[in-house]
């Protein structure tokens, strides 16, 4: 093969619609960099100050599992194809960081590599963007089972007065378990996830179990 096929054969790997999924890079602390969108109104962070830089996973612990993950309404606001990200930071986004954490486990509590997520939310001010993809994006969990979203607190809308994310999770080869994610202060049975305050941002952990 002469170089101009080997160069061919390359960009024609890399534009492969399978790409995505088969060649997702594990999350950990060196490649990881969090986003920092200077509108974001918290304060000033960015890869060199953020305290977590080091270690993005550093307070999620070993896995725990306390039942499976209940299912919850899927709502009027998905939308499928959203971009494959780890942050839905973005420019003119403003609101309260925060960074969601955490294990997709099966039954037996064991970590499932390479599930998938996908999370929806609104925006601080409780709106969707259901015409483009502001705070969708999906992704897939490291070798370890774990997953890592970097956003901003949902805002409360009118029609639903309860801070919430929207999310899918499937192992690979799974069914599509459809839930949403609470808040300590509006707590939901089994949905609710822990919440820490960093120095800037909210540290938000959450482990779905899926019936595997
Ligand atoms: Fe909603």
């Amino acid at each position: 093969m002469n170089r101009t096929l080997i160069v061919l054969a390359l960009v024609l790997g890399a534009c492969s619609p399978s790409r995505a999924q088969t060649s997702y890079p594990a999350m950990t602390a060196t490649n990881y960099i969090p986003q920092n969108p200077s509108s974001v109104e918290t304060p000033t962070t960015g890869p060199e100050t953020f305290p977590q830089a080091a270690d993005p996973f550093a307070k999620l612990g070993e896995p725990l599992c306390t039942g499976l993950t209940p299912e919850n309404a899927e709502g009027p606001y998905y939308k499928a194809g959203s971009p494959e990200r780890n942050s839905l930071l973005g420019e003119g986004l403003v609101g309260d960081r925060m960074i969601l954490i955490g294990y997709v486990l099966d039954s037996d509590c064991t970590p499932i590599p390479k599930a998938w997520l996908d999370f929806w939310q609104a925006d601080s001010n409780g709106n969707y963007d259901n015409s483009g993809f502001i705070l969708r994006g999906h992704q897939y969990t490291d070798e370890q089972g774990r997953y890592l979203l970097e956003t901003v607190l949902p805002g409360l809308y009118a029609s639903r007065p309860i801070q919430h994310i929207h999310v899918k999770v499937q192992a690979p080869g799974g069914g599509i378990l459809t839930t949403q994610l609470y808040f300590p202060d509006q707590a939901v049975q089994g949905l609710t996830v822990q919440v820490e305050s960093m120095e800037k941002y909210q540290l938000v952990i959450f482990n779905f179990v899926l019936d595997q």
